[in-house]
């Protein structure tokens, strides 16, 4: 296995971090996992965009453009031989003495990248997963995929300890998102889903699955709803790069349709699976 680490393809084993990585003692950086389907990367320029994006909002700047960030990928896939699974790539503010004040002068921020096996979740897809609620307990930059984790981490943790999923927070009474997915709700026969704005992370899966509304006439609307909202929902769905358009079928042990995946969730994963046939080829 082979890691990309600051624009160089070696030896994962050999892909070392300094105790004074920034990105290691402080959570300073960001990061992307990016889907392979068939050998190829899914939505690829939407997640370059947005890694940038949230490298700038912190005050990084990557020492590579888009482009040859698309190469170092490409041949990281190939010399792993990666088929189906997901690239993890994250950049942090580099190697400094530890201070919380960012370092001043030349200090290059530490880029690395790796693969990871895996197939893509069928069974989740299927017969859909369940989910517990907690209070989103984040700060106020969501929008940041910043490797500060620790809020997401307590909430996945909680509905694992449960037997569930995934966590889906709010803040008082309104949805904002899960501990590491998007979350949408079918009402009246139409989607919603959180506004993208500092709350939540705009999710790549998300957009793409409102793009797939609105070319296919199923109504569409992002908006805040609330947690009396999700639980008079005829649907309910979750969305991320790992696990596509997955079915929510019960909430803090309550049924959500009887516990079948409904009409909805069900046309929009047929609908985007026809985009990673079209994107990837599969
Ligand atoms: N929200 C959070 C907090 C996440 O961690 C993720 C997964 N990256 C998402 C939403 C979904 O984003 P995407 O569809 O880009 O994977």
């Amino acid at each position: 296995e082979f890691a990309l680490l600051n624009g160089e393809i070696i030896e994962r084993s050999e892909a070392k971090v300094d105790v004074e990585d920034r990105g290691y003692q402080f959570g300073d950086g960001v990061y992307e996992v990016i889907r392979v389907y068939n050998g190829k990367m899914f939505t690829l320029a939407e997640h370059l965009k947005r890694f940038v994006k949230s490298a700038e909002s912190i005050g990084i700047s990557l020492k590579y453009t888009s482009e040859q960030l698309t190469d170092l990928l490409r041949n990281l896939l190939i010399k792993n031989n990666l088929v189906t699974g997901n690239i993890y790539m994250q950049v942090t503010r580099g190697i400094a003495p530890r201070n919380h004040v960012f370092p001043t002068g030349n200090v290059p921020p530490t880029l690395v990248a790796y693969t990871i096996k895996g197939v893509r979740p069928l069974d989740n897809l299927k017969t859909g997963v369940r989910a517990i609620l907690t209070e989103d307990i984040r700060w106020l930059r969501c929008d940041i995929k910043s490797l500060n984790l620790l809020g997401n981490l307590l909430a996945k943790q909680k509905a694992s300890e449960q037997g569930c999923f995934e966590a889906i927070q709010h803040r008082g009474q309104d949805v904002t998102e899960g501990s590491s997915s998007n979350i949408f709700i079918v009402k009246n026969g139409t989607v919603i889903t959180h506004e993208s704005n500092n709350l939540i992370l705009k999710g790549i899966t998300k957009d793409v699955i409102l793009d797939l509304c609105i070319k296919n006439n199923i109504p569409v609307i992002e908006r805040t709803f609330s947690l009396a909202e999700l639980d008079e929902a005829e649907e309910v769905f979750l969305s991320s790069t790992t696990a596509e358009v997955t079915p929510i079928i019960g909430i803090n042990g309550k049924k959500i349709r009887e516990g079948v995946p409904g009409p909805i969730t069900k046309k929009l994963q047929e609908l985007f699976e026809k985009e990673i046939e079209k994107q990837c080829g599969v």
